[in-house]
């Protein structure tokens, strides 16, 4: 380093060099001004003016700064924008000589974020840390504006699809990895890279236990879960370097298995379109906003998680249902508990701004107003069921809290510590004192001159004040020679002289020094009652944690009343009878037609369920909704049906559309295939499977043969045999009923109306062999001569070339459909379909298709 930089640019260098990856916004006066580099970025990223300072002789560098109460805005863009930056203040008391000192309080990232104003209070911010060993990954997650902190493993071959599901369903903001971690370029949110060490795992051990003050992890439930602690540990050191404060909110840390809830891969939540729509991704016409009727921000946040994350434990689903069908059978109480819920904001949030030390003295008066409310929560829910009553024992008044925060802080205090005025008068007799004693003295000095003036006789004698000597008495030089002896000369001017008094002086020092003070006693008076509340935050957190089930609950209870939902029956048999289901979001957007509700009773032996209909017809929307129906049902909310009994299932998988998922380097078809696969490894006998249209994205006969054959390795297979809703358009597969007796074949109804076909959304038993896709080109608005054309075709055609392909009847029909010199006929006549597996077919054909 050059020996003639200035000492402040040879500050800033030494702690810069620490930060290399953020933008350092170094705070001087009333400014955070960046340099070198990131004051290129920053002006070019928030538009503000590149100015130059020099350091040394002859030397200027870039610099751009930006005023200190304005940064949470230009924060908030430059993290939107992928950067991280480190907040570098002054600290402590500037010395007489030389500089202040300054360090960096926090590091700002996507996954660290506490301000309000950048958070969504919908939803939570996940920071994540993925640790992936050989034949296991380990997951962590922090919300550190929640305190939530949680932790799991997996082990096996196919833990990755895990890890993803896992990361859809918490959408973290920010994800840590070690550098060399094998599987980052398929992870697509916002990468924070570690070194490797930092996952070490006595290191990450050893940072744990001490952030969980405690000698063993085992309490925890952390025994043997190795890369869970690495990736759990790696996360603690690394909110040590970004946010410290934020780790005293990290109390405790929760392990789950992924068994206690149901795993939904991230195309199921896709395809489903549970918290937001495939096209445009917005969350209005996903499941969600049907559901979302919550009130509070944690009940926000809450419904979301419920949405994502449907229960497997039976006697957990009762509870939530009893929950609601109490609020669905008290409605005059529900709504008068929905309307005081509108007192309630963000009590988890603040309260752990106030455990992090950034709480502001709006927020504890926001605590209060929470706390205020509590009672008449308390007061509408007197009777409640035993359900409402095991939620409502968490939900604790905290009236030594409510006390403290109505002695201690004013009504309305200002926005920061800034400014006085946050304690309220009476609380401390210290501020008290210091606040009386300053107004007595003003009013003194006030009186000064009136006093003055009869005490010496001299009428024209004033008090003045100016910057250089404060306060002084003036006299003209004609009166100067009555001034009372006590009087000190300090300046004389053209036609007067000015004097100061000791006593005056003292009174000034009063006057000076009292806000100074007053701000000093408010700000110790101020974290002392912060300390109070956060040593007491777990009841806090609790009672929120409480207030957010009351609120889903009761939010579920409106949402079936008004959409006449019904509490569906769950039972651990495999059973799935649904009356009069209908799309929880399709009978929303309906505005001229009405919803045609439909039934879906699985007989006892059925498993799969073949559902032929022309396009447009209904059948996506019916797959869609009996998977909906099922996750509502696991998530403990009534269903939009008018009768249901649902056998648990384990998960739900769904293979939908093949349009949507165009992935680069990958054929549509292949996506399509690899999803498949995907499902038939992983799928059980309480899975239930949503199969639309397997098979479309290749040639017809490649399709169908797909199709069939895992139609069959479905119902054959004895780790399968899942409850299957398998929709196409491959007429031919209707044979298959014939031939396995767990298959039932099911239609949309269509009806001609004066020649015209009209879909009427009726799923009936039975196939069908027309696929009315000339009716669907007519919709659309295909001129007419070429629908005129295509019917003629089309009846030249099934004449000339009998009905549909009818694989499953004899051996030689479905082989009259290939040419009899093909040689692929004899590798496919050697083939023995119903014994290998559906991956073995795939990759047959493909082998096939490069050799043909
Ligand atoms: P398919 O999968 O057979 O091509 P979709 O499920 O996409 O058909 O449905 C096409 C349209 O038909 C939907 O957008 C919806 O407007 C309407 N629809 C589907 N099911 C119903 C129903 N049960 N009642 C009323 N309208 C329906």
């Amino acid at each position: 380093m050059s020996d003639d930089v200035t000492p402040i640019r040879q500050q800033y260098l030494d702690i810069k060099k620490k930060y290399p990856d953020a933008i350092l916004f170094f705070r001087l006066g009333d400014f955070y001004e960046t340099f070198d580099n990131d004051a290129e970025t920053t002006s070019r990223e928030l538009d503000i003016v590149l100015t130059s300072r020099n350091v040394a002789k002859g030397m200027r560098i870039p610099m751009a700064g930006i005023p200190y109460h304005a940064a949470e805005n230009y924060l908030s863009r430059l993290i939107e924008r992928g950067y991280h930056v480190a907040i570098c203040e002054q600290v402590g008391e500037q010395p007489v000589k030389g500089l202040f000192p300054r360090e960096v309080t926090r590091v700002v990232t996507p996954g660290t974020l506490l301000e309000p104003s950048l958070l969504k209070g919908d939803r939570n911010n996940y920071l994540a840390s993925l640790f992936i060993a050989h034949d296991s990954a380990g997951l962590a997650y922090a919300d550190i504006s929640t305190g939530e902190f949680a932790a799991t493993e997996w082990t096996g071959q196919d833990f990755f699809t895990r890890v993803r599901a896992e990361l859809a369903r918490l959408q973290p903001s920010e994800i840590i990895l070690p550098v060399e971690c094998p599987v980052s370029d398929q992870i697509t949110y916002h990468k924070t890279f570690q070194p490797n060490w930092r996952f070490e795992t006595g290191r990450c051990m050893e940072a744990l236990k001490k952030q969980l003050q405690t000698s063993t992890l085992d309490g925890f439930g952390l025994r043997g879960m190795q890369s869970a602690i690495q990736a759990a540990g790696a996360l603690i050191q690394y909110l040590q370097d970004t946010q410290p404060a934020a780790l005293q909110l990290l109390v405790s840390i929760h392990t789950y298995q992924l068994d206690s809830s149901m795993l939904l891969d991230v195309s199921t939540r896709r395809n489903l379109e549970l918290t937001e729509t495939i096209r445009g991704g917005s969350e209005e016409g996903s499941l969600l906003s049907v559901l979302d009727h919550a009130i509070t921000p944690m009940g926000h946040r809450l419904m979301r998680s419920w949405v994502s994350k449907p229960l497997l434990d039976i006697p957990a689903i009762q509870a939530r249902q009893a929950c609601v069908q109490w609020f669905v059978d008290n409605g005059l109480i529900r709504k008068e508990f929905i309307q005081s819920l509108k007192d309630i904001s963000d009590l988890e949030r603040l309260v752990n701004r106030v455990t992090a030390g950034t709480a502001q003295p709006r927020d504890l008066t926001a605590i209060r107003a929470n706390l205020h409310a509590l009672p008449e929560l308390l007061r509408i829910l007197a009777s409640p069921c035993e359900a409402v009553q095991s939620i409502l024992k968490h939900l604790d008044p905290c009236t030594n809290e409510l006390a403290l925060l109505d002695e201690a802080i004013a009504d309305d205090p200002p926005a920061t510590l800034q400014n006085t005025g946050v304690i309220r008068p009476g609380y401390s007799s210290e501020l008290d004192n210091i606040i009386q004693s300053s107004r007595n003295a003003r009013e003194w000095i006030a009186n000064l001159e009136q006093v003055e003036r009869e005490r010496t006789g001299i009428k024209n004698l004033k008090v003045g004040y100016n910057k250089v000597f404060g306060y002084y008495i003036e006299v003209t030089h004609s009166n100067t020679g009555v001034v009372p002896q006590e009087y000190i000369r300090k300046q004389t001017l053209v036609n007067a002289e000015r004097y100061i008094t000791p006593e005056m002086k003292e009174y000034e020092t009063l006057v000076l020094n009292a806000e100074e003070r007053i701000r000093e006693v408010e700000g110790r008076l101020f974290r002392e009652i912060c300390r109070n509340i956060a040593a007491n935050s777990s009841r806090l957190l609790k009672t929120a944690q409480a207030i957010s089930e009351l609120d889903v609950t009761a939010a579920l209870a409106d949402v079936a009343v008004n959409n006449h939902y019904v509490c569906p029956e769950i039972t651990p048999e495999p059973v799935l009878e649904i009356i009069d289901g209908r799309h929880p979001v399709v009978e929303k957007t309906l505005t001229s037609d009405r919803f045609i509700p439909n039934d879906t009773v699985f007989d006892q032996g059925e498993l799969v369920r073949v559902i032929t209909g022309p396009n447009m017809s209904g059948k996506s929307t019916f797959l869609r909704q009996v998977a909906l129906i099922v996750l509502m049902a696991q998530m403990g909310s009534f269903v939009p049906a008018s009768s249901a009994r649902i056998g648990l299932v384990d998960r739900i998988f769904t293979r939908i559309g093949a349009q949507d998922e165009i992935h680069a380097g990958q054929s549509t078809f292949m996506v399509e295939m690899v999803e498949t696969a995907n499902i038939l490894h992983h799928a059980t006998t309480r899975s239930l499977l949503v199969l639309d249209e397997i098979g479309r994205g290749t040639s017809t006969y490649d399709g169908l043969s797909i199709a069939w054959a895992v139609v069959e390795h479905i119902h054959n297979h004895p780790g399968l045999r899942s409850r299957t809703l398998f929709a196409t358009h491959y007429h031919e597969l209707t044979q298959l009923a014939d031939l396995l007796p767990g298959i039932r074949n099911y239609n949309v109804a269509v009806t001609e109306v004066d020649n015209n076909v009209v879909f009427l959304h009726k799923i009936v038993p039975g196939g069908t062999d027309r696929s009315y896709g000339i009716h669907v080109g007519q919709l659309a608005g295909l001129p007419k001569p070429v629908i005129q054309r295509a019917n003629e075709i089309l009846s030249e055609l099934e004449a000339t070339s009998g009905k549909a392909v009818n694989i499953g009847e004899t051996t030689s029909r479905q082989m009259a459909l290939f040419p009899e010199t093909n040689p692929l006929l004899d590798e496919l006549k050697a083939l023995d379909i119903l014994s290998i597996s559906p991956l073995e077919a795939l990759n047959k054909l493909f082998e096939w298709k490069k050799k043909y």
